[in-house]
């Protein structure tokens, strides 16, 4: 890049005459339009420097690679999540961090996937391809057994349905195209699963949300437990063909064997970096993104890209030679997908200090353009925040949400008083690719990740920076937030509720 220069005016312009010389300067636009008009924005003398540096992003697509395309998808407690964590000390460590550690949690359930197997027995014989939902209960043998549509399992579909006792029931979904059809595909199925057991189902088969024979690991089961029912996904275009044999009249039988392992407690790693305060070295400022995946894909989309990320911020704020007053920690969590466990551990285990931490910002939503962010309810820090992403204008539309969600590592922060920031970004190729076989590195859209990455690393270093965002909130301002919110009936769907109430997650009565 270096002898390439742009000046900003030109950026974009028609007035280029020469052909090859507008394709060379097209292809690097979007890189070198970005600094100058970000930089002459609003954006303070003493960033300029970070922007710079992140803008020029050395490791990052080596470090991508490596993470999915070597080591591929990352299940706690397997080899590849132990060599991810091993990556990413060398990573934070090449990348100039002034620390570096990995900080040991236990998850009390471990599981993968046996070779699952599910083939329609009657009225006509036919393989469907299939995977377990994670954390499924295994089956014992082979159960072979008549299928019952339940629609889209709404309580009046179960009734039509009549009964369901030792059938497996299949149940419809709509195509995801939104955020809001994968929040509802979450929250849809622990209903769904209690009428099923209420029914006395032995199984429940759950049609694709993807189309084109796209599979992909969902998880149903509350935090460190197994799933309450059996469970597979089919492929959509399989489950739509066994949904219009029964409508014809059929009576349908399915065979489902899935000898799913169901271990015990494993151990599994955070890794923490950081580049220390100059002035308050105990207060910080926390960039987290998880560093597990699931494993039918390479989780590249999710999360490795912003786990990559997080690691080319530290070295773009350290190379840049910024000095934070207050300390940054960049913290890849473990565990996230089984239920943001790892995030939970770490909330815990520096319970002590969480009246030094001043915010938490949180990347977990692939490649696509940031939008804002989420404020987790915090209407009190949003004219800060509104104020600290004006010069993100140029890159399109900005708004700072004030909603507050079950979905990602800031939740624990979030239930410890602490102000919270996660990413807002466009769908892009997440949803179509989320936890899926075809999340691999080749679905990263770099040039974005790299504009992400500018933003991020400017964000932590204001933070770092400017006086604290806000106040650490008491256990009643949260309960209130949580009524806001919408949260507190999130958090009951999900099984997290428990834990709030009992005291094992968020902040303690006192
Ligand atoms: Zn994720």
């Amino acid at each position: 890049m270096t002898g390439i220069k742009v000046p900003a005016e030109k950026c974009g312009s028609e007035n280029q005459t020469n052909m090859i010389r507008k394709l060379v300067i097209g292809l690097w636009a979007g890189m070198l339009c970005l600094a100058p008009a970000l930089f002459g924005q609003g954006v303070g003398a003493q960033y300029q420097g970070v922007f710079a540096k992140a803008t020029e992003a050395p490791t990052l697509e080596k470090n991508l690679r490596t993470l999915t395309d070597e080591i591929g998808g990352r299940v706690p407690g397997t080899l590849q999540m132990d060599e991810a964590v091993k990556w990413a000390v060398a990573a934070f460590k090449a990348a100039g961090a002034d620390d570096v550690h990995t900080e040991d949690f236990t998850m009390q359930t471990s599981w993968r996937e046996g070779a699952t197997d599910v083939e329609v027995t009657s009225p006509t014989r036919f393989k469907l391809r299939a995977t377990s939902i994670a954390w499924s209960p295994a089956i014992q043998g082979t159960l072979t057994t008549r299928v019952v549509d339940v629609g889209f399992g709404s309580p009046e579909e179960f009734a039509k349905a009549g009964d369901i006792a030792g059938a497996i029931v299949l149940v419809h979904s709509h195509v995801l195209h939104k955020w809001q059809d994968l929040f509802n595909e979450y929250l849809d199925a622990p209903p769904i699963i209690d009428q099923a057991l209420k029914g006395k189902a032995a199984a429940i088969a759950w049609t694709s949300t993807r189309e084109h024979d796209v599979l992909y690991r969902h998880i149903n089961a509350p935090p460190e437990k197994f799933d309450r029912i059996p469970s597979v996904l089919l492929a959509r275009e399989d489950a739509l063909r066994v949904a219009r044999l029964i409508e014809s009249g059929k009576k349908v039988e399915m065979s489902i064997t899935l000898p799913n392992y169901m271990g015990g407690p494993i151990k599994t790693q955070n890794v923490v970096a950081e580049i220390r305060g100059s002035e308050e070295p105990n207060q910080f400022v926390l960039l987290g993104a998880h560093l597990d995946s699931w494993n039918l894909g390479t989780g590249a989309l999710d999360n490795g890209c912003d786990a990559a990320m997080v690691i080319e911020a530290l070295r773009a704020i350290k190379s840049s030679g910024f000095k934070p007053k207050r300390t940054i920690r960049f913290v890849l969590f473990s565990g996230e997908e089984e239920g943001m466990l790892g995030s939970w551990a770490y909330a815990t285990q520096h319970k002590g200090e969480m009246d030094n931490a001043d915010a938490v910002v949180i990347f977990d939503s692939g490649s696509g353009r940031i939008t804002g962010y989420s404020l987790g309810g915090r209407k009190d820090v949003l004219a800060k925040v509104n104020e600290m992403t004006k010069p993100f204008e140029v890159r399109g539309p900005i708004e700072n949400t004030t909603d507050a969600f079950v979905g990602t590592d800031n939740l624990d922060f979030l239930l410890d008083g602490v102000p919270t920031l996660v990413a807002n970004q466009v769908e892009a190729n997440y949803l179509v690719n989320y936890h899926a076989s075809s999340d691999t590195y080749d679905k990263v859209d770099m040039t974005e990740l790299k504009k992400n990455l500018v933003i991020a690393a400017y964000t932590m270093a204001y933070l770092a920076d400017t006086p604290r965002l806000g106040p650490r909130q008491t256990r009643p301002e949260i309960e209130q937030l949580m009524k806001n919110t919408g949260l507190d009936e999130q958090m009951k769907l999900f099984n997290v509720w428990p834990q709030w109430e009992d005291g094992t997650r968020g902040r303690s009565r006192q």
